[in-house]
Order: structure tokens, then sequence, then C-alpha cells
């Protein structure tokens, strides 16, 4: 379509694109809430987490053995068993001089002891223990407060939660973390052509893939988005459910008639609900996104080719939604050495699919696939990262490392 320029930016280099989205997403930070430990990983922690407890609370034993005074100890030595500690309640024993108690891995030490010997290093016999060797003092010993102090920082506000990271914070004893809520995410696929699977195509109709594309995509980020019925290119239709989705969603992910076809209605219907932030992006593919914004949601209007989906959510889509939930670290990337040469033409940051393989020397390989038209499906799904090629750059040798972005 042909649209008067309303004073957004088009035809950005993708850098000053990544910069607005960015910007967008900070001033829109979605606000805290608590959620359980258990199903924090991917959340992004809204406060600092200080440590109210120490780790661990209590020194306890690091192995299944005997409980002893170091000095007691030594080869031929014997000693006196006097009671069992086993991982739980601490039984209040106390030793004196030649004296052990029988203890397992994770109990509390009683008093006046200051090493641990393992039972598989000593023998009992009558009720007493006799060594082969001397044990030092603090050996086997896991004293408190080794790993963690009270008051430690533990986690920064912004970070995206590991599962260690949860078990930590369930470790110190926190049951639930401040977390940025998680964005709504409405998708729209849209075009007169597409069928959802498992409808039998008629004449000239494609099925709905990128639907399946986005969805899966957006549930990998740990979201749980909501996909609306296809839009037909229909300017009022599209109006409609567009405007309404605005009011609901936090973010509104469409893909197809962004570009400048006949029926490439929706930078125009952006511009009337809304406001466009910009429009078209020095990338191929995907260089007819849009990121806009109509109510209260984030639009970013993906072109319908499958790997310009890709290319486009990968980049923009996943920095705006960990962006709006202020991790604005953008999404991992990684490195990999091609397999073989590669050239491109043009000045654009190009995206290229590749399957990734181990390498001989510690780095990961990445194979360019052959088929590079973006429509090409099966060669998106018969790779597992898209090969980012610079703007400046023209040609690479066999074994350069480019970046990657692995889905
Ligand atoms: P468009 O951006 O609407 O011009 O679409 C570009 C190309 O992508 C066309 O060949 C469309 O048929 C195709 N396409 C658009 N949306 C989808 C979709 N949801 N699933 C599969 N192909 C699509
Ligand atoms: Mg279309």
């Amino acid at each position: 379509m042909t649209m008067a320029n309303s004073g957004f930016p088009t035809r950005l280099a993708f850098a000053q694109a990544q910069a607005i989205v960015r910007e967008v997403a900070s001033a829109q930070r979605l606000p805290p809430e608590q959620r359980a430990v258990t199903r924090t990983a991917g959340s992004v922690l809204a406060q600092d987490v200080i440590a109210p407890l120490a780790l661990p609370p209590f020194a306890n034993s690091a192995m299944d053995g005997f409980a002893l005074r170091a000095d007691d100890s030594g080869s031929g030595a014997s000693l006196q068993l006097v009671g069992e500690q086993f991982a739980g309640l601490d039984a209040g024993l106390a030793i004196g001089p030649g004296q052990c108690v029988r203890i397992t891995t994770g109990a509390p030490i009683p008093a006046g002891v200051d090493a641990v010997v393992m039972k598989e290093d000593v023998r009992v016999v009558d009720g007493r223990l006799h060594l082969a060797a001397a044990v030092a003092a603090g050996k086997h010993v896991r004293p408190a407060g080794e790993d963690v102090a009270v008051g430690d920082l533990l986690m920064r506000a912004g970070t995206r939660l590991s599962p260690a990271q949860a078990s930590l914070a369930a470790a110190v004893g926190l049951a639930e973390l401040p977390v940025s809520r998680r964005p709504t995410v409405a998708v729209f696929t849209s075009g007169d052509e597409l069928r959802p699977p498992g409808q039998t195509l008629r004449a000239g109709e494609i099925h709905d893939s990128n639907g399946s594309l986005l969805l899966n995509l957006l549930l990998a980020e740990g979201l749980d988005p909501v996909a609306w019925p296809i839009l037909p290119d229909d300017p009022a239709r599209m109006r409609a459910l567009l405007r309404d989705a605005g009011e609901a969603f936090d973010v509104v992910l469409t893909c197809g008639g962004v570009s400048a076809g006949e029926k490439d209605h929706l930078p125009g219907i952006v511009a009337e609900l809304g406001a466009i932030h910009f429009w078209k992006v020095m990338m191929r593919p995907g260089m007819p996104v849009l990121f806009g914004r109509i109510g209260q949601a984030q639009v970013l209007g993906l072109p319908g080719n499958p790997v310009a989906v890709l290319a486009s959510f990968l980049t923009f889509g996943r920095q705006l939604l960990r962006g709006l939930q202020g991790d604005d670290r953008g999404a991992p990337t990684a490195h990999a050495r091609l397999t073989q040469a590669l050239a491109k033409s043009h000045d654009r940051r190009e995206f290229l699919r590749g399957q990734l393989l181990p390498g001989d020397d510690g780095v990961l390989r990445v194979r360019p696939h052959p088929a590079t038209g973006s429509h090409r499906l099966r060669g998106a799904a018969d790779s597992d990262a898209l090969i980012v090629l610079p703007e400046q750059a023209h040609a690479w040798a066999a074994g350069d490392v480019l970046q990657v972005l692995p889905y």
C-alpha cells in the first residue's frame, strides 16, 4: 500500500530499530507481582533479592560417617560411640574427649565435634570406632554460612531467573519472588489465502503455518499467548479486531499484510488507530517489519514470509517481550564457525538459516542451509539457528566466526 509518512522513521538501520524497541519497552515496564519460586524460571526479577538466611544455616556433615574431635584421631585410635545424629532435628548431642557420634550427610554437627570421618574409612567393633589414620580438623564439615551470609545480595533486579536461581531463593526460605508480570500477547495471522491446518484447502489457499511458528516461539518464551482467528484482508474487519485487542493485551503480534501489496492494510490501520514507532528496517528477510501501538498494546507487525517471521520475532519480538519485563539485554546469542564461505551483495543485515554442529575445537560450527528463499519453510525446520550476516561485511571464509540466533 502507499501511505503518507506521518513522521515515523522508516528504512532504519537494524541497530536503530533495536534501540527504539528497547526504549519503548523500558518506558512500558510491566508492574511487579509475587510468583511462587516453583514457577519463576524465565521470569524477570523486579527487585534485588537479599538473603534472609545463611546457607548452610548450621554446620553439617558432608559425609555419612562419624563425627569426632580431630585431636582424638590418629592411626590406631579408638573412640567410644555415644549416639546418633541423622539429618533432621538436632538431637542436641554434645561429645567429650574420646567420644564420637554416628552421623549422616546434612546432619547438624554435634557440639564439641570438629571433623567427620567417612564410614568407609573406619571399623566399628563392640560400640567402639577404630581409626586407621588421623583426621584433620574441619574435615567433611560444611561450615554455617559457607555459601551465603545473611544480608548477601543474591540476585539483582532485571535478572532473568534460571532454575538454579529459583532454587537458591527457595533454599534461603523464600516461597515467592517479586517478578515483572508476564506480558499478555495476542497473535493474529492475516491473509485471505490462509486456512488453519486440519481444514481442506481450496484452490489458491495455503495453511496458516506462521500461527504455529509464533505460538510455539511464544510458549518457548514462557508466555501464554492467545491466538485469534485468522484475519481476512479486509480493513474494516482488521480495524475492529485490532482495536479490541489493543484494549485487552500488552502486546499484539500480527503476521502478514505489512508490506507494499494492495492487500497490505496493517500500516494504515496502526497509523489510524494508534501510532507507528517505525516501519521497515534494513534487514533481510523481514524488511517490512512494523512496530507501533494501538490502545495500550505495543504492536509488532511481522512480515508474512516464514523466515522473515523467525528473523523479526527472534530479534525485535523477543527484545520487546523481555524488555517489557525489565530485561533489556535482548535475547541470548551464540557464536559459531562457518562450515563454508558465504557472501552477500547488499548492505542490509541478513539472516540465513543454518544447522548447528559440534566443533572439534570446542567452538560450535554452523552449516548454512542451501535453500535461501525466505518463503522456504523446510529449510527453517531443517535448521536450528539463524546466522547473522552484519551490514558492513560482504564475504566470509569457511572457519570465520559469526553470531547465531538459536531457535
Ligand atoms: P504478506 O506479507 O501478507 O504479503 O505475505 C507474504 C507471504 O507470506 C505470502 O506468500 C503469504 O501467503 C505468506 N504468508 C503470510 N502469512 C502466512 C501464514 N500465516 N502462514 C503461512 N504463510 C503466510
Ligand atoms: Mg497477505
